[in-house]
């Protein structure tokens, strides 16, 4: 195994061990492409959330937060193209049965599959002599369609056919008039969504980074036409700002120009923030200029007007949209992949998570010194309640000794360890009335009053 190989499984381990991520139906064999977050990991996902919706919401005047719902008609699918093309190039190994990405197996070997027709994909396959990883023949490629399908209610017609929706981004343009309607915004304005969303991966893989459920968080921002490329320019440096402040590694992070021949027909211009992940440079997020193709595909298809009237300028038109598109569960690999680190301290190796405090499952470690003298227990009870009132996602550790707890703290990734000791309850003492506070990624150690604690921390989780 090689080092990026090495942190990869160290990785995933971690997040089993404790209580991050676990592979979805494991007491039953588990299933492939999908993954449960535990205790942890859902503290995590839900401060990345949190963050997101205020900076992209709630600090901003003109977004709406929408959750519209997962299952949808395929009605609105078809008209968004997702019916007749959303799918993935398939072939089989002919031996096994097995079933591979066409596309992935030309770029293993240095072929740039992006514009090619399955035709062509068959042909460069047999050109160049490629197997399957097996040392199998491959068969001919055929378009697979990624959405998971599903009916609603007891008839078999198609009017009851439903999908789990590939992307949240239609939700938000099938919305696009209620939202006008009800809210009356002025152009520019976004619609942002936190939501599930499902694609039938032929090849999940790569741990959290390929899912078949997966949870996506999207912004259409509506403009005129004539303003797209500074608004591009604008919500590019938002995306930075963004993976900045959850602390990615922004040495790790390469926006890539898509080029021309590579861009969906309907976007003038694309931009894949792609991340340095253990297993390779690959898409992270995606900012897109969509222009105005999914109004005008939904007015159509619905005979209904999707447009916009200025009403300064009396200009009736179609707005264009700017989409910046970020994958949630991309989003927490990449932030683990930036914090993992391992290193002595006391003369012991250790591993920890240098995650900022704004995204650790728990801000803060409260414990007694020892267990077994009542008056530091209490005393440091009292702590946790105030500090847990006040900071919601803090916990209680007396579990072994303090140094075993520091590393189950770092290992988890909590920025702060505050211990009351006997030192605390000693009055004449110096240190009487103020607790240890020590700092994950130093390990170094400061005394603070118990009475500045709540200034001490909101200065340092805000
Ligand atoms: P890829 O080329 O890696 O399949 P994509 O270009 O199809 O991704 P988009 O359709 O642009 O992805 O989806 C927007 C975002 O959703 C991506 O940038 C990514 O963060 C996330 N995403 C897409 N597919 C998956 C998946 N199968 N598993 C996890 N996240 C995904």
């Amino acid at each position: 195994m090689n080092n990026d190989e090495q942190l990869m499984e160290k990785i995933i381990s971690l997040c089993k061990t404790r209580g991050f991520i676990f592979q979805a139906g494991e007491l039953y064999g588990g299933t492939a492409g999908i993954y449960d977050y535990g205790p942890l990991g859902s503290l995590l996902k839900n401060n990345i959330k949190n963050l997101w919706i205020k900076k992209f919401v709630e600090e901003r005047r003109d977004t709406y937060l929408l959750d519209s719902a997962i299952v949808m008609g395929e009605k609105p699918l078809t008209a968004s193209g997702h019916v007749g093309g959303f799918s993935d190039p398939l072939v089989s190994d002919v031996k096994t049965n097995k079933e591979y990405r066409a596309d992935h197996l030309l770029e293993e070997v240095g072929i740039n599959p992006e514009g090619m027709t399955i035709e062509q994909m068959t042909e460069s396959l047999q050109e160049n002599n490629i197997l399957s990883p097996d040392g199998n023949s491959l068969g001919e490629v055929r378009e697979f369609n990624l959405m998971l399908k599903t009916q609603l209610g007891s008839s078999s017609d198609s009017s009851s056919t439903a999908y789990l929706r590939p992307e949240t981004a239609q939700g938000i343009f099938v919305n696009y008039k209620n939202i006008m309607d009800s809210m009356h915004p002025k152009v520019p304005f976004g619609v942002a969504q936190i939501g599930k969303a499902y694609r039938n991966e032929i090849t999940p893989r790569n741990f959290i980074f390929r899912l078949r459920e997966l949870e996506q968080m999207e912004i259409e921002y509506f403009i005129h036409p004539e303003s797209w490329e500074s608004e591009f320019e604008y919500w590019k440096d938002e995306m930075n700002e963004w993976a900045e402040m959850i602390g990615l590694d922004m040495n790790k992070l390469h926006e890539v120009e898509i080029g021309e021949e590579d861009r969906a027909h309907y976007s003038e211009r694309t931009i894949d923030f792609e991340f340095e992940y253990p297993f390779g440079q690959k898409e992270l997020y995606g900012l897109a200029y969509r222009g105005d193709y999914d109004l005008k595909k939904h007015a159509e298809y619905s005979k209904t007007k999707l447009q916009y009237t200025d009403p300064q300028k009396n200009e009736t038109y179609t707005p264009h949209v700017i989409e910046p598109s970020m994958g949630l569960d991309r989003t927490i690999l990449a932030i683990l992949v930036s914090a993992y680190r391992e290193d002595e301290i006391d003369g012991n190796m250790r591993s920890y998570l240098a995650l900022t405090p704004q995204v650790a499952p728990y801000k803060i470690a409260v414990s007694p010194l020892v267990k077994n003298k009542e008056h530091i227990v209490e005393k440091a009870n009292e702590v946790f309640g105030t500090l847990k009132a006040e900071f919601g996602n803090i916990t209680w550790d007396d579990n072994g000794n303090v140094g075993k707890r520091y590393r189950r703290q770092d290992e988890i990734g909590t920025p702060f360890c505050v211990v009351v000791d006997y030192d605390t309850l000693e009055e004449g003492h110096v240190d009487f009335g103020t607790v240890s506070i020590r700092h994950r990624d130093t390990g170094e150690q400061e005394r603070i009053a118990i009475s500045d604690l709540s200034t001490y921390f909101t200065n340092k989780l805000s």
